[in-house]
Formats: structure tokens, C-alpha cells, sequence
């Protein structure tokens, strides 16, 4: 087994999004340094990180030096190319590994990994040209939800589509990119497990939370989850296999379907820190955030039990706009991410408020 990195030592993000920012605040507690690779030279994690690069991702030389630079490589944002990732690879250890990236950069792939481990999807087929809309659709019946099998995020790259006669029209909207074709669920609720394998395999996991959605970007997350005990362990136990099956190091979060009857299907997989895991930060001994840098850092996992529940908020656009009357709220956990601009959908902070805990699982 590979020792832990030693305080003082550097671990290098890619992308300098809120996540990067938290995960840096982390890595400070446990005296690491952050170096920050992001093409925008005011990206948030910047602001808080001992060193900085800015440089398009496509930029093979900028991502060598950074990698140089660095004791372990990891991400924060999916969409690296797979050039700079091999290049970085072939001089620092990346965590989570290359293969895990890859499975949850496409949907495509991650659906057909998932689906070979016996985990269950939305019936869902590929889409890669106009003589598979048909058929795809035979396959998943309607309404489906056509989405780009890369590069979507808060529901951009993705549209409803009603009827047969709708499907080329969908396609022609998401620019007729590699897509999956995907049932629409009638789920009861959507819940998200973050679970954590550290670098001897040993895994942690969260409580499931509840998970509401407004216009595509989460909304608000509910801590624990008030499904039933044999749903939580269910949920918890296919976010187990998941990462072990991706033989990944660092942080996942799964995001599931609860079905009425009960059943539970995983809508999509992320390889890092998670907006639904941010009431960690505040309810938790140890937040996603250390979490990750733990087990990027090969230290052993910590304790992921929470001390209080939580209801986690998101601040959007101009909700950020009320920071002095949240931070003004007795009890209130205010956390803004330093964002210059405020633009409609962009995640400007978010504010958890905890209670005792309710003793459920
Ligand atoms: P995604 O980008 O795939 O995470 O989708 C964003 C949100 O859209 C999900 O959290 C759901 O609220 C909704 N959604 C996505 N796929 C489906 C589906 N197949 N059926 C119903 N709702 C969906």
C-alpha cells in the first residue's frame, strides 16, 4: 500500500469550481496545499488555493507542468479531455483513476456498466443517429428524456419528448450529439448516497438524503432521507458495489430513483464531492470534503456519522442576494462561493439549518 501524502504536501484540482473551493478549505485543515488548474482565472477555488494555473484543459504543456508540480492529481469537474488526463497520468498518481472518469464522463458507458453489474436504470437506449430515434423510443416507451451522452450538467443537453412525431426535432435541439434515450420515471422521490473508498479499498458511506429538484438543479437536500430502513440499506448497498466495481479511490455520489413500489434505480454517477453532500459540512465530524481529500491523500477514512440533520438550500442566481438577512438567522450555516457574477441557474452559495437528530438510519 502506497503511505499517505505527508502534511505539506500538494495535491493538484482540476477545475476550480465550488466544489475545488471546499475541497481546498478541507486539505488546509489537514495542512495539504491546493493547486488549482481552471481555465478561469477568477474561478472560486482559486481564491483559496496556495497555487493556481490557468490554462484551456486542451493545453497538454500547462497540464504537464502543473502535474509536476503536483504530489496527486485529482478533479473536481468531469469533463477533462482524455489527452491532458493521460499526459497528467503518466506524471502524477490521479485519483480517482482514469477508468472511473471515463464510466461517468459518457452516459452511454456508465449506463452499460451499471446495467452489467446488475444495477438497475431507466430502460434507456443509445442514440447515434436519426435511424435509431425510433427504435430507441420502442425501446423506452414515452415520454422519454433525450439527453447528450456527454458534457450535460443541471439538466443542460437534455429535452422531454412527448411523442414519436417530437423525437427528430429533440435531436436537431441537443445539436444531434451521441445521446441516450431515456424512460421517463415516474419516481415516489429521488434520494443520493456519497460513499468514499480509500486507498486499501475501504469504503464509507453517508446517509441517503432526499433530494428535490427545481428546473433540473438541485434544489434542496434533506438529511437522512426518510425513506424505510430497507430502502436506505438498499441504496447504501448499491452505491457499495458501484464504487467498488469502479475500483475508484476518492469520493462517489450516486443519485437514485425511488420507484412507489419501492424499488431503487440509479439516475447518474459523479467521481467527486456532490452538491447533495453539502450538509456534511455543517452536520458531519467529517464533510464529503475531507472525505475526499482523505482518501485522495491515501489517510484512512473518517467517521462519516452526523452529530444533527440537516436541510441543505441552495442559493441560485439572485437568491444569493439575501446572504445578510441569512447570515442575520440564528442557527443558520451560510456558505457563499466568492462568485463575482450572479447569473439565472448559476449556484451562487447555500445555506444549511441542522436539528437534533431524528434517530433514523
Ligand atoms: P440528470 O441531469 O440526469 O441528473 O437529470 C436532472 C433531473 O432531471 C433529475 O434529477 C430528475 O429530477 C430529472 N430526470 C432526469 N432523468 C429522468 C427520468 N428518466 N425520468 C424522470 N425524471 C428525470
Amino acid at each position: 500500500m502506497t503511505s499517505p501524502l505527508s502534511p505539506g504536501a500538494t495535491i493538484g484540482i482540476l477545475g476550480g469550481g465550488q466544489l475545488g473551493r471546499m475541497a481546498a478549505v478541507a486539505a488546509a485543515q489537514l495542512g495539504y496545499k491546493c493547486h488549482v488548474y481552471s481555465p478561469d482565472a477568477d474561478a472560486p477555488a482559486k481564491e483559496v488555493a496556495a497555487a493556481q494555473t490557468t490554462a484551456p484543459y486542451e493545453d497538454i504543456d500547462a497540464a504537464r507542468a502543473f502535474a509536476n508540480a503536483v504530489d496527486v492529481v485529482t478533479f473536481e469537474f468531469e469533463n477533462v479531455p482524455d489527452d491532458t488526463l493521460a499526459a497528467i497520468s503518466q506524471i502524477a498518481p490521479v485519483r480517482p483513476g482514469v477508468d472511473a472518469l471515463h464510466v461517468s464522463q459518457d452516459r452511454e458507458i456508465e449506463k452499460d456498466f451499471l446495467n452489467d453489474h446488475g444495477i438497475g436504470t431507466a430502460p434507456w437506449a443509445a442514440v447515434n443517429s436519426a435511424e435509431d430515434l425510433q427504435s430507441a423510443a420502442a425501446r423506452t416507451g414515452l415520454p422519454a428524456i433525450l439527453k447528450t451522452s456527454r458534457f450535460g450538467y443541471d439538466g443542460k443537453g437534455q429535452v422531454r419528448v412527448d411523442e414519436v412525431g417530437d423525437l427528430a426535432a429533440a435531436w436537431d435541439s441537443i445539436g444531434n450529439a451521441p445521446a441516450v434515450l431515456e424512460g421517463f420515471v415516474d419516481f415516489e422521490r429521488e434520494i443520493s448516497v456519497i460513499v468514499a473508498r480509500g486507498i486499501d479499498g475501504a469504503t464509507q458511506s453517508y446517509v441517503p438524503v432526499d433530494n428535490v429538484h427545481r428546473n433540473h438543479i438541485l434544489y434542496t437536500t434533506t438529511a437522512p432521507s426518510t425513506v424505510t430502513e430497507n430502502i436506505a440499506n438498499e441504496a447504501r448497498r448499491i452505491a457499495a458495489e458501484v464504487v467498488n466495481a469502479l475500483d475508484l479511490i476518492g469520493l462517489l455520489a450516486v443519485e437514485m430513483f425511488v420507484l412507489r413500489g419501492g424499488q431503487v434505480l440509479v439516475n447518474e454517477i459523479a467521481p467527486r464531492p456532490h452538491n447533495s453532500g453539502h450538509w456534511t459540512l455543517d452536520a458531519c465530524a467529517v464533510s464529503q470534503f475531507e472525505q475526499f481529500i482523505r482518501a485522495v491523500a491515501g489517510l484512512p477514512l473518517g467517521d462519516p456519522s452526523r452529530h444533527s440533520d440537516a436541510g441543505m438550500t441552495n442559493l441560485i442566481g439572485d437568491e444569493a442576494d439575501s446572504w445578510a438577512e441569512l447570515a442575520a438567522e440564528p442557527g443558520a450555516c451560510l456558505h457563499l462561493y466568492g462568485k463575482a457574477e450572479s447569473r439565472p441557474g448559476r449556484k451562487m452559495g447555500h445555506v444549511t439549518r441542522l436539528s437534533p437528530v431524528s434517530g433514523r438510519p
